[in-house]
């Protein structure tokens, strides 16, 4: 028997109200293990009604309640960080290993760490000598809608949800639809923790059916979205006019900029895993690899040998370092990207196929790590996200060359610049169209920085006292001496 994953709305479990479910599947087996409520607009409508109904409550109960609340949920969620990281890479592919290790803890750091900023926070008070003081009021907006993609399912929907409850507002949220499950056991958490009903409600279906009754809903307050750019563009498009407040995080096609004064032995590692982490589904993954000419040769060798030894295949064996990519669907479009690739000029230097594992993944879908060079930064490849296990290598003469091939994208994420020079690391970084630069690192994060992406690469900054911010709205008050 399947298991049917439930909304919860007004603090339970329930059925969507049509009684309708699609499949749940597995991409390592390609196999439906579970049912996926078909919700609809209907079914948003009651969630945002006992939103509304929890918000006074919510809202008033003072952030050191809010605040034990948040401590029970990641409470619950480290007593069953096993039992969620085997769910999460069965719902997306990836290695259990990682969900372990990434996926889980950070869901659980997310709550932590709005539990604690929550009571952390200050209003600026201004004096206007000698006439009056202004001080900044900030209050909770209301009902907001949080809606998360499918990469790193309960990661980034606790990324939106714990500082959005922080700040006092009540919830309505939407996981992608393709990986629901740790959604759903979150859900099942909350009711176990006792979280008063309706200040959390989870709603499941697709983008049409659901986001968009979430995003053009009169009394949700503000939008805060992580997905693809086209998405994020029809969010904005719906909600500008209703003048809401929005955060969109979106698409990226980041660079590495390797240097010939780099310590190349940990540019090189590094480099692997921020081109194949998750299978290349990290919207923080270098997707475009570019090497200072004098050191390319050496630099693609020991890259090259490194990615060959990466092993593909069950996400369940602890030796994958790889997984499944999260559907079909996406595994088909990764492979006309190569192919795309190919057309364009490109060599493929290793990878480039579907993988077939022996045993129960043999009807997953997983892909090969894979290599391409020879594309110019214009070509298609290099400029579309692919979203996948796929990087090309490029080189640069010097900083003003890499500087421009770093930028030459419609996106602004995330740059890696791997040198040992401190002065060219500075003026790049200040240079860069990124909206974070790591220095000789990736994936090194402070849930206290700013963090978001510049041109369409999205809109707005999360994490810390930012994120607060959003969720808030900030009043000035004057008071005449
Ligand atoms: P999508 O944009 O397809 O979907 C994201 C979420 O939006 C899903 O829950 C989806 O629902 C929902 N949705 C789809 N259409 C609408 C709509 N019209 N109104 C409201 N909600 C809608 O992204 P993916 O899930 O494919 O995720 C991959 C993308 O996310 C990549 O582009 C990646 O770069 C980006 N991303 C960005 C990050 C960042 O921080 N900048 C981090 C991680 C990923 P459904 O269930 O139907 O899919």
């Amino acid at each position: 028997m399947q298991e049917k994953i439930q909304n919860l709305i007004g603090g339970k479990l329930c059925p969507p109200i049509n009684q309708t479910y699609f499949d749940n599947i597995n991409p390592a087996t390609g196999e439906v293990y579970a049912q996926i409520p078909d919700s609809q607009a209907e079914d948003v409508a009651t969630a945002i009604e006992a939103a509304e109904k929890a918000f006074p409550s919510w809202s008033s109960c003072g952030q050191e309640l809010r605040s034990k609340f948040l401590h029970k949920i990641a409470d619950a969620i480290e007593a069953n960080l096993d039992a969620l990281a085997l769910d999460e890479s069965i719902d997306n592919g990836k290695p259990l290993s990682l969900a372990k290790s990434v996926d889980i803890p950070r869901a659980v750091s997310n709550f932590r760490f709005f539990a604690s900023a929550i009571l952390h926070t200050h209003n600026e008070s201004h004096y206007t000598e000698p006439i009056a003081i202004n001080y900044t009021h900030r209050s909770p907006l209301g009902v907001v809608g949080c809606i998360s993609p499918w990469n790193l399912p309960l990661y980034l929907f606790t990324w939106k949800i714990a500082p959005a409850l922080a700040a006092g507002n009540c919830v309505v949220a939407k996981p992608s639809e393709i990986t629901p499950m740790t959604a759903y056991r979150l859900s099942q958490i909350c009711v176990e923790v006792g979280l008063p009903a309706g200040v959390l409600n989870i709603v499941h279906g697709f983008g049409a059916s659901v986001g968009e009754p979430i995003v053009v809903a009169p009394t949700v307050k503000a939008i805060s979205f992580t997905g693809g750019t086209q998405t994020g563009a029809r969010i904005a498009a719906l909600a500008a006019p209703m003048f809401k407040k929005l955060s969109l995080e979106l698409g990226g096609k980041n660079a590495n900029l390797i240097f010939a004064d780099c310590k190349l032995e940990e540019a090189v590692a590094t480099s692997v895993r921020s081109s194949f982490a998750n299978q290349g589904q990290i919207c923080l993954c270098g997707s475009r690899i570019l090497v200072e000419k004098s050191i390319y040769e050496d630099f693609k060798t020991e890259f090259i040998k490194q990615v060959k030894a990466l092993k593909t295949g069950d996400p369940l064996d602890e030796h994958s370092n790889l997984g499944a990519v999260v559907s079909e669907a996406h595994q088909q479009k990764v492979l006309s990207y190569i192919a795309l690739a190919q057309k364009e000029g490109g060599k493929i230097l290793t990878g480039g196929n579907a993988v077939k594992p022996e045993g129960r993944c043999e009807n997953g879908f997983f892909i090969e790590p894979t290599v391409i060079e020879n594309l110019n930064q214009n070509c298609r490849t290099n400029q579309e996200e692919i979203f996948g296990p796929v990087v090309t290598l490029d080189t640069f003469d010097n900083d003003a060359e890499a500087l421009a091939k770093a930028n030459a994208t419609t996106y602004g994420l995330a740059t890696s610049v791997w040198t040992e020079n401190l002065t060219r690391a500075h003026n790049l970084a200040q240079k860069l169209e990124s909206g974070v630069v790591w220095i000789n690192c990736w994936l090194l994060r402070d849930l206290r920085t700013p963090f978001g992406g510049m041109k369409q690469s999205g809109v707005g900054r999360e994490g810390g006292f930012e994120v607060l911010k959003f969720f808030s709205e900030e009043k000035n008050i004057c008071i005449k001496l």
